[in-house]
């Protein structure tokens, strides 16, 4: 992963804060060499475009690094065809952008709502986007959910998709995390823990459990919290692109010239008894407003259409409150974690865990469930850092 954070107010009024997340594919070696070349190269290339809007940026930077990371594919037999997703975010005065290729996912979350704003680029996703299947298939795991249909390296060229820009307002935050993490906990619990808990312990939190829930793939995240109202996204703010080069104003003016003169024409041609060559200049005059008119809807409606937002995000919203399930799901996790420390003689965590289980406990009985989720946190964060000191 990558963060780099503009410096100072000029920096970021150009090219905003730049976070990345991307995830290798194929042998151990090429994997990593995709996903660290696509950290490297992304902010790299970013930071030397200079389209017109920070979007166009991104999206070349992202083409840029697939270029760099087939051609050392290519060249090399040991990394023939490797790939990695990519899945980039940039917080700019326009509001949150993303270029994202792969099942790399970045989360919105404003206040108890979490959104994914990215398509996956997998199997199950496109299949289910599509229509060609059913939800239990999906659940039933018939469907691999780890095959991605489209990532930065393996081909020459490749399809980014783009979104935002979204508005910013204080106190959003955003999750960049790779399927290790969305494999194992599911969105409403990464929404529950991003807004309950401080943000350090919401990471370490998400790692620790999704390595307790098996762990089968390593797990990266960033998590984005919007803390000052610096990089909150002003309301006059305008989405629209710069106007077009085109001078569109004479041109329609242009067109309304030439139907004046055409119906002067015709007046005139009416006047002195030349019906025929009125008709035609009529006609001619008639012709000109229709085509300045439609010239002027084309131009008016390319302009609205870029000056929109890019994507189709969110593509899947939640509504994230901590509930008895997952306060029993943390429960049962803390269980686990106890008897391990049982089995190998983890004397101090085993103690510290009994100590601050206690008080979820509590929180359970009462029925809060909000602190009862902190408390189980804070029991798993604070376990799993004494069983790696004890282990180390
Ligand atoms: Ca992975």
């Amino acid at each position: 992963m990558a963060t780099v954070l503009a410096d100072g107010r000029a920096a970021w009024e150009r090219s905003g804060h730049l976070f990345v997340v991307a995830d290798g594919m194929g042998a151990h070696a090429a994997g990593e060499l995709a996903s660290r070349l696509a950290v490297d190269l992304i902010p790299h290339h970013y930071a030397k475009q200079h389209q017109p809007r920070p979007i166009e940026n991104l999206h070349r930077a992202l083409i840029e690094a697939n270029n760099e990371i087939y051609r050392r594919g290519q060249a090399n037999i040991e990394f023939r065809n490797m790939g990695t997703t990519a899945s980039a975010l940039a917080i700019l005065p326009e509001g949150a952008i993303c270029a994202h290729v792969g099942d790399s996912r970045i989360y919105h979350l404003r206040n108890n709502q979490l959104e994914q704003i990215t398509f996956d680029h997998s199997l199950v996703w496109e299949m289910q986007a599509s229509g060609g299947v059913a939800e239990e298939s999906v659940r039933s795991g018939m469907i691999p959910k780890n095959v991605i249909t489209r990532s930065l390296g393996p081909n020459a060229s490749v399809l980014i998709d783009l979104e935002g820009p979204i508005p910013v307002r204080k106190g959003d935050k955003f999750l960049l995390c790779s399927d290790g993490l969305s494999g194992q906990l599911n969105d409403e619990e990464i929404g529950v823990f991003m807004r309950i808990l401080p943000t350090q312990t919401a990471a370490q939190l998400m790692i620790d459990l999704a390595n307790l829930r098996g762990g089968p793939d390593n797990i990266t995240l960033v998590i984005v919290e919007v803390v000052g109202e610096g990089v909150v996204t002003s309301s006059q703010v305008s989405l629209k692109i710069p106007r077009l080069p085109v001078n569109e104003s004479s041109f329609k003016v242009g067109f309304a010239v030439v139907a004046a003169i055409c119906l002067l024409a015709s007046a005139i041609f009416m006047l002195v008894q030349q019906q025929v060559a009125a008709l035609v200049a009529a006609i001619a005059g008639v012709i000109s407003l229709i085509v300045g008119w439609i010239i002027y809807q084309a131009q008016h409606m390319q302009k609205e259409d870029k000056g929109e937002r890019y994507g189709r995000a969110p593509y899947r919203r939640y509504v994230c409150n901590a509930d008895a399930a997952l306060v029993d799901r943390l429960a049962g996790t803390i269980q686990a974690l106890k008897e391990a420390t049982v089995e190998n003689n983890w004397t101090k965590a085993g103690e510290t865990l009994e100590r601050l289980r206690k008080k979820g406990e509590d929180a359970a009985k009462e029925r809060n469930f909000t602190a009862a989720v902190e408390h189980y946190s804070c029991t798993i964060v604070e376990t799993m850092r004494l069983i790696r000191d004890t282990k180390q």
